[in-house]
Parts: structure tokens; C-alpha cells; sequence
């Protein structure tokens, strides 16, 4: 029986929105390619996780362009610009009603989560225990007026941005190597944005926010600070890495990182080439423990939306991580901290018990 995972981050529904794509058939493993899907997260141990609704810029395969140029550092690639608050409505809407379709219709496999206690209902009876996320903020008016909307269809965690500029904030841009301070921070729009989070108890993801948008919500919020898929910058100098620093207001505001499996953030070289053993693994997380300590430390797979250590592969091979971090010398109290209890006690403290 491997260790059940919750995972803070996963681009799942992004595979549910391409054209001619069954999402039954997908989440049933009759499709395979992706990470995930119910057989292999069963096989893994991946008992749920954060379901990220992430919008395609659509007038070009903007992210697939990303993808192939990590693959030689260095590289400074340009962002996509602003997606129409339209345009991200029709997708986000998409997402999520893919993930309420397959709930209903698969009621003993997918439970959408709303609170601790669902998570842990879900757990205990063998469900996949989806979290609604939202990986920048386009679908959201600057009003805020969709966000309670959002809300009531289970959204429980936001970024105002993915690394694209959005009405509310500035991405960091994908640079290798590179810092995360790369211009200005959150917008009037941005600054409502956390506060109404926090009074929705939505939690504020900092994972894709330049380093003044991570100084804005740390001023503003009264929430822990989490980056539900970042790594150290100490150790890959990605601009979409969290410095020391940063990881230090996270320790003090109790929140916590969720490590990301995306090798151009895992290898010191900064490289998108998934031919890697575990040192930088190992590297990245006794670095994040170090700094923050053993109880504000999980994963952040990117599953479906990155590269991934071949040694990983997809959600069936999270074993063979577990099994990695055991024989550098995790005992299993901390493991059982990475897989799920840091995750369950960080969210009952952001979204109340
Ligand atoms: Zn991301």
C-alpha cells in the first residue's frame, strides 16, 4: 500500500479542453499519455491534490513554445500577453465543469473537496480528493465580482497570476538563470483581490508572482504564505524559484512550499531534459527543510503540466520517490509529512477547521 499523496499542483483539466479529448476516457486511463489518471494515481499513491483550471493563451501554442526552448539554458523567453477576460471565462468554465462532470459521474472514485474534513472523508474511502485551484486570476473580473461565483463552484486556492502580466499582478517571466525580482508587484485590483480571498478563505498560491507581487500578499494577507509548486532558488537559479528570503516569510507566516517535479526547476542547470538521477531532488528538498523546517515542506507535482524526473515518470511512480527520500534518510514521520500532513494542516489553517 504506497503512501497516500496529496499534491499541490496539477494541470489535469488543461488535457480535458483539447479539442476532440473524452474526458471519461482520459480519467479511466483508456487514453494513457499525461501523468495522471484514476489507475495511475491509484498505483501511486496520489490520493488528491490541487486540480488547477490554467488558461491557454489561445491564439498560439504559447506554452508548447515554452517547453521546447527550457530545454538549453540559458534562456529568457518573452510572456504572452493579457488574455481577454472573455476568452478565459469560456476556458476556466470548461475546467471546471469537466471536474463537476467527472465527480458526478464517477461518485465513488472523485470527490470535489471543500474543506479539511471532505479531504479527509474522501481519503478515508478511497476517493480522489480534488481541490479546485485557479492558476491566474483572468477569469475574474477586476471587480471581483465572478470571484464569489468561482467560490460557489468550489474554487478553493488562486494565483493572481500564472507567469502572464493579468489585471491583478506580474508573473515572473521563465528566465535561467535568473531572478524572481523582475518588476512591479500587485495592482489596486490585486491588493482587493487578497483581501477578498482571505475573507472568502480562499488561499492565495504565491508560485508564479515576481518578487514584489510575494512582498505585496505578505503585507496584505492575513493568511500563511504558500507556494503550492516552487523550489529553491539557492539550488536552481530560476526566476521562478523562491529565494531564501522568501522562504523565510513563508517559515514566519506558517505557510508552506509544495515541491515542484519540473525538472527546469529541480536541475541546477536550469535545463528542461527529464534524464536526471535524484540528487537535485534531494538537494532541493533538504534545502526547503533546512530553511523552513520539516512541517512546511510537500509536493507540487506539475503533473500534466511539466517534464518530470524520469525516475518519477507520472503519478504511478511517486513510490519510487518516496522510496528515494526513505533511503537518504527520511524517517517515516517526515515522509508522511511531504505526502499529505503538511498539505491537510496548512489548508486547515488557511480555510478554518
Ligand atoms: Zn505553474
Amino acid at each position: 500500500m504506497p503512501l497516500p499523496i496529496f499534491d499541490g499542483h496539477n494541470d489535469f483539466l488543461l488535457r480535458l479542453i483539447a479539442p476532440g479529448a473524452d474526458r471519461q476516457a482520459i480519467w479511466s486511463g483508456q487514453t494513457g499519455g499525461g501523468h495522471i489518471d484514476l489507475p495511475r494515481m491509484r498505483a501511486g499513491g496520489m490520493a488528491g491534490g490541487m486540480f488547477a483550471i490554467f488558461i491557454p493563451s489561445l491564439r498560439d501554442n504559447v506554452v508548447a513554445g515554452l517547453d521546447a526552448e527550457m530545454t538549453v539554458a540559458p534562456y529568457d523567453l518573452p510572456l504572452p500577453g493579457h488574455l481577454s477576460l472573455g476568452a478565459a471565462q469560456v476556458s476556466a468554465l470548461a475546467m471546471a465543469g469537466h471536474l463537476h462532470g467527472l465527480a458526478r459521474d464517477n461518485p465513488a472514485d472523485l470527490a470535489i473537496c471543500l474543506t479539511v474534513a471532505d479531504i479527509r472523508a474522501a481519503m478515508a474511502s478511497g476517493r480522489i480528493a480534488a481541490v479546485l485551484h485557479l492558476e491566474g486570476a483572468e477569469p475574474i473580473d477586476p471587480d471581483l465580482d465572478a470571484l464569489y461565483l468561482f467560490c460557489d463552484m468550489g474554487l478553493r486556492s488562486l494565483g493572481p497570476v500564472w507567469s502572464r502580466p493579468t489585471a491583478f499582478g506580474h508573473g515572473v517571466p521563465f528566465r535561467f538563470p535568473g531572478s524572481p525580482d523582475t518588476g512591479p508587484g500587485l495592482t489596486d485590483a490585486g491588493k482587493r483581490l487578497v483581501q477578498t480571498c482571505n475573507a472568502l478563505r480562499i488561499l492565495i498560491d504565491l508560485s508564479h508572482l515576481n518578487a514584489k507581487g510575494v512582498d505585496d500578499v505578505a503585507a496584505i494577507s492575513t493568511a500563511p504564505l504558500v507556494a503550492t509548486h516552487s523550489n529553491a532558488h539557492a539550488v536552481t537559479a530560476s526566476s521562478r524559484n523562491l529565494t531564501d528570503r522568501q522562504l523565510a516569510m513563508i517559515r514566519d507566516s506558517g505557510g508552506m512550499v509544495g515541491l515542484n517535479f519540473a525538472t527546469a526547476f529541480l536541475r541546477p542547470d536550469g535545463a528542461r531534459d527529464p534524464v536526471m538521477g535524484w540528487e537535485p531532488v534531494l538537494r532541493h528538498l533538504d534545502h526547503l527543510i533546512a530553511q523552513l523546517g520539516e512541517d512546511h515542506v510537500g509536493f507540487g507535482s506539475d503533473f500534466d503540466g511539466a517534464a518530470v524526473p524520469q525516475g518519477i515518470g507520472d503519478a504511478a511512480g511517486l513510490p519510487h520517490l518516496i522510496e528515494a527520500l526513505r533511503a537518504h534518510g527520511y524517517d517515516q514521520a517526515l515522509l508522511r509529512k511531504l505526502a499529505h500532513e503538511n498539505w491537510l494542516a496548512v489548508l486547515e489553517r488557511t480555510w478554518g477547521g
